[in-house]
Order: structure tokens, then sequence, then C-alpha cells
């Protein structure tokens, strides 16, 4: 067993662990990253794509958007398709000229990843960690555990742990039966995503409400899309060869005039759709981040938005909690909360206006369709899907705030 110690110890190297540990340093603090898969695998792990206006921000004011700045495609506004008409809602105007950015996540984590390794050193990250487990989560000096990739056991004794592993990580599961309040609600559909290898038949995304069931043309780049049917939460992807998929894709899709253009299938895959939320984020000297704690259904763009945002507000709460001040850590759950409800209300709107559910009514189908009547006519309704969409400012990070001060540092 090889003991060793870091100020915080950080489970999971996607968006929100990898971003957490660069916000930490910036501030001069250690900390010990670790994870599961390898680091192929987290770079080609298909994910979101689409980044928050003040996640931009954020990652440009940490240093980490030179790419992003370079090849991420600025949006402003979405098409919401419906009733054989497909309507533009314009982002910009509604809102005063907020966008979303277009950038893979698997870009943002390799972005992440390629300057966590030019800062430290290959040591940075342990992929392929096994057997992670963390201990004494209610004392001064909780412990994470862990084998790494040559075999090696590992103790790190650290003044603070941030779960950052996802939803079926360890440490949410390490908190004490009865401490955490949850809320879950499963959809009964899913998403098939593909992957392709075809430039957009689309400048902006495209959600679309048809009978069959919701469709959505995103893209990565000007040469890649990516596009979701909803499908049953049991569907066997072997029952869905690449022509039965652009098939649906464009019966769903169909508009006079308006052909989708189709290309060699990259990537496929199904995602299940859930609304999960638990809290409180803390636990002793354990801070939840990211999936970990909450998860919506992809629909509405935030669960990386979210993630990203998660760790602006505790990077700043964990400097001040290792420096002896405990209320930016003791306001930290409630202030992420806030967000998190508020997209999570989003996503699940999004959601149950956009999807069919099995066994639906036409009743359903009606107020379906009067709710998006509503939104591309009514100013106001638009103006808030416009500013969900787009999202809120993320604080306190993103405000100037991600270098402590000389002065804060005692110098
Ligand atoms: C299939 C899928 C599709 C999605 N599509 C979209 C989308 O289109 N739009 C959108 O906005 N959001 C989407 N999301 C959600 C979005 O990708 C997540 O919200 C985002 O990845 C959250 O980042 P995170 O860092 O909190 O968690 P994750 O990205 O899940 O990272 C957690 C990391 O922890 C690691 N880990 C887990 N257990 C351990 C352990 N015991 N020890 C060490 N490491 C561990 C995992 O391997 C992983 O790398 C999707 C999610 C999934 C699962």
């Amino acid at each position: 067993m090889l003991r060793t110690r870091t100020q915080v110890g950080i489970v999971g190297a996607g968006p929100a662990g990898l971003l957490l540990s660069h916000l930490l340093a910036l501030r001069g603090i250690d900390s010990v990253l670790i994870e599961i898969r390898s680091r192929a695998y987290c770079e080609a792990r298909q994910r979101a794509g689409v980044l928050e206006d003040g996640s931009v921000a954020l990652l440009r004011e940490a240093g980490l958007a030179a790419r992003l700045d370079r090849q991420g495609l600025q949006h402003g506004g979405i098409y919401l398709q419906f009733g054989g008409e497909r309507h533009h809602v314009d982002f910009r105007e509604l809102t005063g000229g907020r966008t979303v950015t277009v950038y893979a996540q698997t870009e943002v984590v390799k972005d992440l990843i390629a300057r966590r390794l030019a800062d430290v050193g290959n040591d940075a990250i342990a992929f392929s960690v096994t057997g992670t487990a963390v201990s004494g989560l209610d004392t001064d000096r909780p412990r994470l555990s862990y084998t790494d990739a040559r075999g090696v056991r590992h103790e790190v004794e650290c003044e603070a742990i941030a779960g950052c592993d996802g939803f079926h990580g360890i440490c949410r599961q390490a908190i004490p039966a009865g401490l955490l309040t949850t809320w879950e609600r499963d959809y009964p559909y899913a998403w098939l995503g593909i992957l392709a290898d075809v430039p957009p038949s689309t400048d902006e995304l495209i959600y679309a409400h048809h009978r069959a069931g919701f469709a959505l043309h995103s893209l990565r780049s000007p040469s890649i899309s990516r596009l979701y049917l909803q499908v049953a939460p049991e569907t066997d992807l072997r029952d869905w060869p690449d022509d039965r998929v652009w098939a649906e894709l464009s019966r769903r899709f169909e508009l006079p005039g308006w052909t989708l253009d189709r290309g060699p299938v990259l990537d496929k895959g199904i995602t299940p759709m859930r609304s999960f939320v638990s809290a409180p984020m803390r636990y002793g000297r354990m801070f939840l981040a990211g999936d970990a704690a909450h998860i919506v259904p992809p629909t509405g763009a935030k669960g990386l938005n979210l993630a990203l945002a998660d760790v602006a507000v505790l990077a700043p709460a964990l400097d001040a909690l290792l420096h002896g001040d405990d209320k930016p850590a003791a306001a930290y759950s409630a202030t992420c909360l806030d967000r998190v409800w508020r997209s999570t209300h989003f996503s699940w709107w999004m959601t149950t206006m956009l999807h069919r559910s099995p066994g639906a009514d036409e009743m359903e189908a009606q107020l379906q369709l009067s709710q998006l009547r509503y939104v591309v006519s009514s100013t106001a309704a638009a103006t808030s899907l416009a500013e969900n969409y787009t999202g809120f400012a993320v604080q306190p990070a993103a405000a100037g705030q991600l270098h402590r001060t000389r002065s804060e540092r005692g110098c």
C-alpha cells in the first residue's frame, strides 16, 4: 500500500472532475484525480455537444478555450418542427444577444486532459484504476483509495474529496443511508443516437414533434452530424440497421423541399431518459458535482453545462474551506441546487412537450401541439424557452474569480 497526501481527492475524469482539478490548480491547490476508464475511452465517449454562453465564458476565463474558440459553432437559435411546419426560435433577438455553442463533449474532455497533462505531467490523472473507495468522510482527513493500472494499491489522505464520478459512481453511495433526499423520474422512452460522417442538413438544431415519436437533428462540426430518434427503452440496436435509422429520421423530419443527407454511421447508442436529483450535494468533507448528484434528460442540453457550473462554484468553496472558512462550502449545495432544479424543470418541460408517451391519447398530442404553437407565436413563451436554453450566468467563478488574488493568498 502506497500512502500519500493531497489537498483534494477527485473521483472521476469526466468534465466535472477534469475542470475542477484545473480550477483548483489555478488557485494553487493540489489534487489527485483518478478515473476508472482509459484515456482513450474518456476521449471517445459520445455524449453532449451544446455549451451555454456561461460555460463558454467559464472555459475561456480558465484558459481552456483556444480550440473551442476556433472550432466551436455559435448558434443563435433552434428550430421547432411540428404539424408539418418548421419554426425558428431566435435566441439572439429574444434574449438580447445570447447564444449557445456547438462543441462536442469529447472535445471539451480532450482539451481538459491535454491541459492537465501539459501542466502537471503524465501523473496528473490516474486512468484505468480499480477498487475506488472513499472513507473518513465526516473527519477532517477523508481518504481516497484505489489500485492503479500497474496493480499498486494507494491510500491518499485528503483535506476534501470531490465525487465527480457520474450517476453510477461510488461517492454518492458512500453517504450513509437516510442522509440524502432523492427525486427520480424515469421516462417511458429512450434516444437512439447516431454520429454520422456527413455535413449537417441544417444550420441549427431541429427539434421535431412527430406522431411516430420525437427526433432531433444536432451536429458536432461542419462535417459531422449527430441525430437522435425517440425509441422504446428496451430497444435492441440490432433491430436498427443504419438504413432503418435513416429512413425513420427522414420520415420524422419530412418537410417539402428539404432533404436529410445521409452518410456513414460512426457511432450508434441508446440513451435512457431520466430526471434525478439528490440533496444535499455535500456530506462532511465530500462534495458531489455533476451527474454524481443530478441527471437530466438530454432534451434541454443541460447535463454537461450543469457539471461545469457545479465545479465553478465548488473550486472557490474548497479554496475557502482549506483556508479555514466553511461558509462558501456550507452554501455550495443550495447554490448549485437552485440552478439544478431550474434545469431539471426545463429539461422535463422540453421532454414532455416533444415526446410521445407509449399509449398516449389524442388529448396529450393536442395539448403538446397547443404548447408548441404558443411557444412559436408568443414572444413571452419563446423568450422563456430561449433564456432557459441559453442558460443563466455561472457563479461565482466565471465572474473574474478563477484565480486567487495575491492579497487572498496572504502575499
Ligand atoms: C449516453 C449519454 C448521452 C448523453 N447525451 C447528452 C446530450 O446529448 N446532451 C447533454 O447535455 N448531456 C448529455 N448527457 C449528459 C452529459 O454527458 C453529462 O451530464 C456529463 O457527462 C456530466 O459530466 P460529469 O463529469 O458529471 O460525469 P461523467 O461525464 O459521467 O464523468 C464521470 C466520470 O467518473 C468515472 N467514474 C465512475 N465511477 C468511477 C470510480 N469508481 N472510480 C473512478 N472513476 C469513476 C467515469 O468513468 C467518468 O469518466 C449524456 C449522458 C450519457 C450517459
